[in-house]
């Protein structure tokens, strides 16, 4: 008998608004949406594992110019890119992660080799780039990443000052994190998360989505979570341990776990954003505590859903 699987996909957070979002730029971000669910769904299908499902969805992602992660990431204050990702593999809670890297085609590809060929966690800037380039990861130019609109919102950020995940000039233009969460058929929980973080960071600046416990997580038997939001204050709040931990101490479902984060505590310290979740039943939760977060998933029975907006 075929046992349980699912899986669920990001694509960011933040303060969208449906008048003005351009039709052309929704299509093509749900088209994107779809290929990455269905690619990692496909993996899961043939019985592959959890991991390699969300990482393969979050490198769908990644190499659309839709979203903040890969090719189309967000410049930082000396407009260069520089990009953070996570994974996690519930079976033995093993993880690997890296930020700060400038030239490496699939961040998330590499945070996996960290976690299966390395000794360590989490591996930064040159050092990162060091060990990609000895396990077989190509150097690639700043120029694939670049794209002029990410490039205008930083000029225009900087004059401002700002750094923030949102600001009203950009609502119809939001560019998100990516993020991957799957049950495998074997019972594996596993989450995937990669951003080239906010626009006008400092250079240097890691992001949640580089940290275990903040913006990835995965424990069998409990649950996978992936964070999108201001890293900041997802660093402080620890989301995504905090949602496995209320399920695992409190027993609370992963839905009331999920949103007393997103709705409850984080909210309290100003932490804009939302999560994707998948439980050990394949049960799959969004949160959200913005307008709007870029989604889609293939549940336990087949059904897919494609989904932008809170209310949608
Ligand atoms: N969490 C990301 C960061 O702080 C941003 C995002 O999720 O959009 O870099």
């Amino acid at each position: 008998m075929v046992k349980p699987f699912s899986i669920a996909i990001h694509g960011g957070a933040g303060a969208f608004q449906r008048k003005q979002m351009k039709k052309e730029i929704e299509l093509s971000i749900k088209k994107d949406l779809e290929s990455s669910v269905l690619a990692g769904h496909s993996i899961l299908k043939k019985s592959g594992d959890a991991l390699d499902a969300a990482v393969e969805a979050v490198r769908i992602l990644e190499d659309s110019p839709n979203f903040n992660a890969g090719r189309g990431s967000v410049f930082n204050n000396k407009e260069i890119i520089e990009m953070d990702a996570s994974v996690m593999h519930g079976k033995k809670m093993t993880a690997g992660a890296i930020a700060g890297v400038r030239h490496i085609k699939n961040p998330i590809m590499l945070a996996r080799d960290v976690m299966k060929k390395s000794k360590h966690v989490l591996l930064v800037g040159e050092g990162a780039e060091e060990f990609a380039f000895e396990h077989n990861h190509q150097y690639i130019k700043q120029d694939y990443f670049y794209t002029t609109i990410q490039y205008n919102r930083l000029i225009y950020m900087k004059k401002r000052d700002l750094f923030e995940l949102s600001d009203p000039e950009y609502l119809n233009n939001k560019y998100g994190t990516v993020g991957a969460v799957a049950l495998d058929q074997q019972g594996n929980l596993a989450s995937a998360t990669s951003t080239g973080g906010i626009t006008n960071k400092r250079y240097g600046r890691v992001s949640d989505s580089a940290l275990i416990g903040s913006g990835t997580v995965a424990e069998n038997g409990n649950v996978a979570v992936s964070t999108t939001g201001i890293g900041e204050i997802f660093i402080r709040k620890m989301v995504a341990s905090d949602v496995a931990a209320r399920m695992r101490y409190l027993e609370e479902d992963i839905i009331t776990a999920s949103e007393s984060v997103i709705q409850g505590d984080l909210k309290s310290i100003g932490g804009e954003g939302g999560l994707i979740a998948i439980d050990a039943y394949g049960n799959i939760c969004f949160s959200m505590n913005t307008s709007g977060m870029y989604r889609a998933s293939i549940d336990i029975n087949g059904n897919l859903i494609i989904k932008i907006y809170s209310d949608d």
